[in-house]
């Protein structure tokens, strides 16, 4: 490959892509295209410490534009690719210039759902997803007493906490019967619940918001279907996630939702790689798999480079998440989709405990509630292709450090 290697987005996966390319010893170009100010940052914190005010923005950045220029990745802030010539292999910018390319890589995230409802392009309401729109929050909060969160998944439940800890008066409305329904079994979802109300959350489980009332410009609350309002003097919409595939649909690309890949992060065009929130991932038996994580991000960027490089690197390792809520670590391991069995270690009383997930006797994962030994267990067991019986995951006293060994 001699270049150059253009990576559209500059998040998470776009820079490790950058990074991997140079651990991969390719020595030409690398153009990294963000269509934000900043530089590559983290996104986790956004919802909890930098929302809190704990974390600096500082803090937030993956690389500095120095440690970029370092590497000899060139860095475009605040540019965005407007479309992708994949024949004439060019990308033009949205100001008309057009760059040429050997190799590129889509890494261009997601963004927040919308909710399609009167009054959701209020003042007031808001969705997270970028620094800007957390600094936006953060202003918000400094006045408003009552916020509703609208989804109770993970970025409603981590900001309803995180305006908890500044003492406001949190609603979370979900349509689901439960909370994070599409990640956790329902057993952490109640543990969740019980907490979130006693931390002085009001959740309102099967609730549909209908709109978003207004009031001297501004947001008066939420209006669920039902006739109930919940008053609220901002409103933080958390409903899930579209992914940023649309350049790549229209340059050709195979999109189901996501940009289909492979393991081995390759598109379905020769020398295009794609990596991170923006793909889905098509298994061997037909499946396909998005996952929004940090470590996704990581790995497919990694695979993504070797690819770009004409080498195979599948990602194959177990995929873990985590959410952060209160003081407490929620940590998930493996793809429980499809248990026929729940076992629990520890003691939910004492918010300390996981969930291990089996179908026909094997371990397919597990969702730790302050339980970081369980959920490391895990992974290493699941990367080793080993697993405890239910028996033995039920029992504290039973090492997993046996079975690894
Ligand atoms: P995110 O990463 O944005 O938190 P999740 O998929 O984890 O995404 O959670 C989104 C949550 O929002 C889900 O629990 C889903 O049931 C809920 N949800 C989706 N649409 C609505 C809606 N219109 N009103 C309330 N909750 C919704």
């Amino acid at each position: 490959m001699q270049g150059p290697i253009i990576i559209l987005g500059a998040g998470q996966a776009g820079v490790q892509i950058a990074d991997s390319l140079r651990q991969e010893n390719y020595t030409g170009r690398i153009i990294l295209i963000g269509d934000e100010p900043y530089g590559p940052y983290q996104r986790p914190p956004l919802s909890k410490d930098f929302l809190a005010g704990t974390v600096t923005q500082d803090q937030l950045a993956l690389r500095t534009p120095e440690m970029l220029a370092k590497k000899n990745i060139e860095f475009l802030p605040s540019t965005r690719a407007a479309s992708v010539d994949l024949a004439a292999r060019t990308v033009s910018l949205a100001d008309g210039q057009a760059l040429a390319f050997e190799g590129l890589a889509f890494a261009t995230g997601c963004r927040a759902r919308p909710l399609p409802v009167p009054g959701a392009d209020l003042p007031g309401v808001f969705t997270l997803r970028g620094i800007d729109d957390t600094l936006r929050i953060a202003a918000a909060l400094k006045t408003a007493q009552n916020v509703a969160v609208i989804g109770g998944g993970f970025i409603g439940l981590e900001i309803a906490a995180t305006c908890r800890g500044f003492g406001k008066n949190v609603t979370v409305v979900e349509t689901a019967d439960r909370l994070m329904a599409r990640a956790v079994s329902p057993v952490i979802s109640q543990w969740f619940l019980e907490h979130h109300r006693k931390q002085g959350v009001r959740v309102v489980l099967e609730a549909k918001a209908v709109g978003i009332r207004e009031q001297d410009g501004g947001t008066a609350g939420v209006e669920l279907a039902g006739g109930e309002f919940i008053p609220a003097d901002m409103v933080v919409i958390g409903i899930g996630i579209i992914q940023n595939s649309e350049l790549a649909k229209e340059a050709g690309l195979g999109c189901k939702g996501g940009i289909v890949v492979d393991a081995c992060a390759r598109t379905s065009h020769p020398g295009v790689a794609a990596a991170g929130d923006c793909t889905v991932r098509l298994l061997p038996d037909g499946r396909s798999l998005a996952l929004e994580s940090v470590q996704n991000a990581m790995e497919q960027a990694k695979s993504a480079a070797a690819a770009l490089m004409g080498r195979e690197r599948p990602f194959t390792a177990c995929p873990w998440f985590w959410s952060d809520q209160y003081e407490v670590k929620l940590q998930m391991a493996g793809l429980s989709a499809g248990y026929d069995r729940i076992v629990i270690r520890g003691s939910q009383e004492d918010g300390a405990f996981s969930a291990f997930y089996f179908r026909d006797g094997t371990m397919l994962g597990s969702d730790s509630v302050n339980q970081p030994k369980d959920h490391m267990a895990t992974r290493r067991m699941l990367d080793k292709n080993l697993g405890p019986t239910p028996e033995q995951a039920a029992d504290s006293a039973f090492n997993f450090q046996t079975l690894l060994k």
